[in-house]
Order: C-alpha cells, then sequence, then structure tokens
C-alpha cells in the first residue's frame, strides 16, 4: 500500500514537473523560430544563434523558473537519468564561427562552439600560435574555458585561463556582458573574465571569447606541454553547503550573487 502510494505520488510529481517543462518549451517556441529547438537523445535542446538568442532564452528560463543545462560537444546526456528529465539543454552548436585573428594586437576571438583545435589551423597562417589549441582536447572552447582545461609544463601549472582574455557572456540572469578586454594590461587587480574560467557552465553562458596568442616561432618551447585531465571535483566541494572553508564559501556567494533564481543548477 505504502509503496503503490509512493509510487502515485512520485508519478503526479513527475506530472507536475512535465506540465511545468511543456510550457516552458511552449514558451521558446512562441518567441523564436521553429529551428532553434531540437531534441536530443530526447533532451529539448535549445540553438541560440546569438547572444541575443541566448539572453532571452535565460530571461524566460528566470521568468518561469525553468532549470537549465550548458553545453558544448559534451556528450554526457543521459535521458533515463533524473537529472535532465525536467531540463533544457542550452548548446552552442551554432556559434561555431572564427570571428576575428588580429594579428597586429595578437589575439584571436572565436564563439564557444568553435572547436578549440582549430585554432591553430587558422593561426598559423598568421604565423600566430596558442598554445592550448596544440593540447589533445577534443572539445569547444567554450567547454575548454568552462571545464577549466589546464596543462603541466615543467611541472608548472599551465592554464588555459592565462591566455584569455575576454568573452562576451549572458549571465544567468539574461543580461549580456563584456568582461575583460583585448588590449595588453588592461587592469590591475582581478579580471572578472577568469571567473568563468572553472565556472562548469554554473555562472552563465560563454558566447565567444578572446585569447592572447603568441609568436609561432614560440611553439618549439612548449612541446613538453602536458594536458591535465579535468577536475570537476573541486567546484562540486565548494559548492557544497557544509564546507566553511573561506574559499569555498566566497564560490557560494559568487553562484548566488549571479543565478539568484538557480536556473544554472549542479548536475
Ligand atoms: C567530468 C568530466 C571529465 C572529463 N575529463 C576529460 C579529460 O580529462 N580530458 C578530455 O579530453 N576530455 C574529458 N572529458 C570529456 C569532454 O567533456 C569531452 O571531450 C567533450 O566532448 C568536451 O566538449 P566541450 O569542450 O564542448 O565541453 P562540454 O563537455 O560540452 O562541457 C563541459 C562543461 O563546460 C560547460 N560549458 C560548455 N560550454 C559552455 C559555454 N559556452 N558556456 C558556459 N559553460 C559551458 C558545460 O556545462 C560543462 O559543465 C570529461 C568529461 C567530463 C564530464
Amino acid at each position: 500500500m505504502a509503496s503503490s502510494l509512493l509510487t502515485l505520488t512520485t508519478n503526479i510529481s513527475y506530472l507536475g514537473d512535465m506540465t511545468q517543462l511543456n510550457q516552458f518549451l511552449s514558451v521558446i517556441k512562441s518567441e523564436f523560430p521553429e529551428d532553434r529547438l531540437t531534441y536530443q537523445k530526447a533532451v529539448p535542446t535549445f540553438h541560440p544563434e546569438t547572444a541575443e538568442d541566448a539572453a532571452r532564452l535565460f530571461q524566460l528560463a528566470n521568468r518561469h523558473k525553468q532549470p537549465i543545462f550548458i553545453t558544448g560537444f559534451g556528450n554526457n546526456i543521459d535521458p533515463q537519468g533524473k537529472p535532465f528529465t525536467e531540463m533544457v539543454s542550452v548548446r552552442t552548436d551554432r556559434l561555431n564561427k572564427l570571428i576575428e585573428i588580429a594579428p597586429e594586437d595578437f589575439y584571436v576571438t572565436t564563439g564557444s562552439g568553435y572547436p578549440l583545435k582549430e585554432i591553430n589551423v587558422h593561426l598559423e597562417d598568421e604565423k600566430l600560435w596558442l598554445p592550448h589549441s596544440s593540447l589533445p582536447y577534443v572539445g569547444s572552447v567554450g567547454g575548454a574555458i568552462a571545464a577549466g582545461l589546464s596543462a603541466s609544463f615543467d611541472n608548472h601549472d599551465f592554464p588555459l585561463r592565462k591566455y584569455f582574455i575576454k568573452a562576451t557572456v549572458v549571465t544567468p540572469e539574461g543580461e549580456i556582458i563584456e568582461p575583460g578586454s583585448v588590449c595588453f594590461k588592461s587592469v590591475s587587480g582581478y579580471e572578472i573574465v577568469k571567473i568563468f574560467s572553472g565556472s562548469w557552465g554554473l555562472l552563465g553562458f560563454i558566447v565567444s571569447a578572446s585569447f592572447r596568442v603568441m609568436p609561432l616561432s614560440a611553439e618549439t618551447e612548449y612541446d613538453r606541454m602536458l594536458q591535465k585531465p579535468l577536475e570537476r571535483e573541486a567546484l562540486l566541494k565548494a559548492l557544497d553547503e557544509t564546507n566553511d572553508a573561506v574559499d569555498a564559501v566566497y564560490s557560494r556567494k559568487i553562484k548566488a550573487r549571479f543565478d539568484p533564481a538557480r536556473v544554472l543548477p549542479v548536475v
């Protein structure tokens, strides 16, 4: 009896969730061209083509309290797994352009869905080079930044964030911001753009990113560079409410400030 009551309650709550999700999907259909929404392994997936598309989606998600999961090339969607049953995925596959190479100013800008490994193919024509584009990371620019891609080089930590200088980001509340600068020596003090490195899709949606690049002749100096495994545990520990280490408390404050409606939950 107790178990059938439990099943009934679970089913009712599941239907309630689905109703909310279905309502949100109808809002998407009424606000955007039809092709923005697809189903990837049964998970409703939104494909923004501009920062404005993404901003509008996040504004609507706040209004409708709809949880969202950001994805690049990642294939970690499990339609049977509970975490994705009530969620909409936002995928960067249409933000896949190489936007600008500025040889005079030593930077490159790409959409967040651009493959990190492709950058050096195009920089080479300008005799330029981005170290982390030579790593065996088969992912997108946005994913590499958000996952905190790093290498080791002569026993030193050598993160991609060192070269990550500017971005266009849609905040979880749906505001478009452009932290950072392509100028050499733009700020003294903490650069807010770096906060998105290692943010694992929890602080906002990276639309495009700029990286400082170096002359191609430097490439041989970095041939001992080795990709490090990605590490999500540190962030999860920091977000654990029982962790009262100063860094952890600070991380939770940043998360609460950026995402008060919690539209980007940990999944
Ligand atoms: C826990 C874990 C560990 C992994 N370790 C490795 C590893 O050590 N080496 C390796 O080569 N591959 C690793 N992978 C596989 C890697 O995820 C795949 O190579 C994948 O295809 C990379 O795609 P992506 O870079 O587009 O990032 P995704 O896998 O799509 O996303 C990675 C993270 O970044 C966030 N994200 C993605 N795009 C954006 C964006 N535009 N704005 C904000 N956040 C964004 C996502 O929410 C997610 O949290 C790992 C995967 C996982 C889940």
